[in-house]
């Protein structure tokens, strides 16, 4: 996911850009805004975490874009490029380095795992909606 801040701030050409750019094929992709449900739903792993309210109220600031996104060794690769949850410990070169704002406003989400990835996919996008 794209999240609400780097859409605000105007980022989300040049983020694209740059996951096209490291070899990422778009499966499915969506512009649209969740629902403090569906915020809660997609974040609820957080939800003891002192920071969940804060979470879901930015994730439902505004749009974002959802995407799946197929590579070799996509999860880890993705990581990679997106960078530390912190953008103060994020390394130079990585989307959050480049345009997080801070470690809860931080551009962009990526999977942790192959299963979540797939559990992820299924949350945003019907089987129509993906090629
Ligand atoms: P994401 O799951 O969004 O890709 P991540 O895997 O790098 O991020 P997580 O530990 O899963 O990090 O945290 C999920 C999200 O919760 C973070 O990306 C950030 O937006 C927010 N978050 C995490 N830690 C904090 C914190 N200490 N304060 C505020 N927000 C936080
Ligand atoms: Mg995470």
């Amino acid at each position: 996911m794209l999240k609400p801040d780097a859409i605000e701030n105007g980022h989300m050409g040049k983020i694209i850009d740059m996951i096209i750019g490291a070899g990422f094929t778009i499966k499915a992709m969506k512009y649209t805004r969740l629902t403090t449900e569906q915020a809660q739903k997609f974040y609820e792993v957080h939800a003891e975490r002192p920071f969940y309210g804060e979470l879901v109220e930015y994730m439902t600031s505004g749009p974002i874009v959802a995407a799946i996104l197929d590579k070799d060794n996509a999860v880890a690769d993705f990581r990679a490029l997106i960078g530390a949850t912190d953008p103060a410990e994020a390394a130079e070169g990585t989307i959050r380095k480049a345009y997080a704002e801070n470690k809860g406003r931080n551009a962009v989400h990526g999977s942790d795992s192959d299963e979540n990835a797939q559990i992820e996919g299924e949350f945003h996008f019907s089987s129509s909606e993906i090629f």
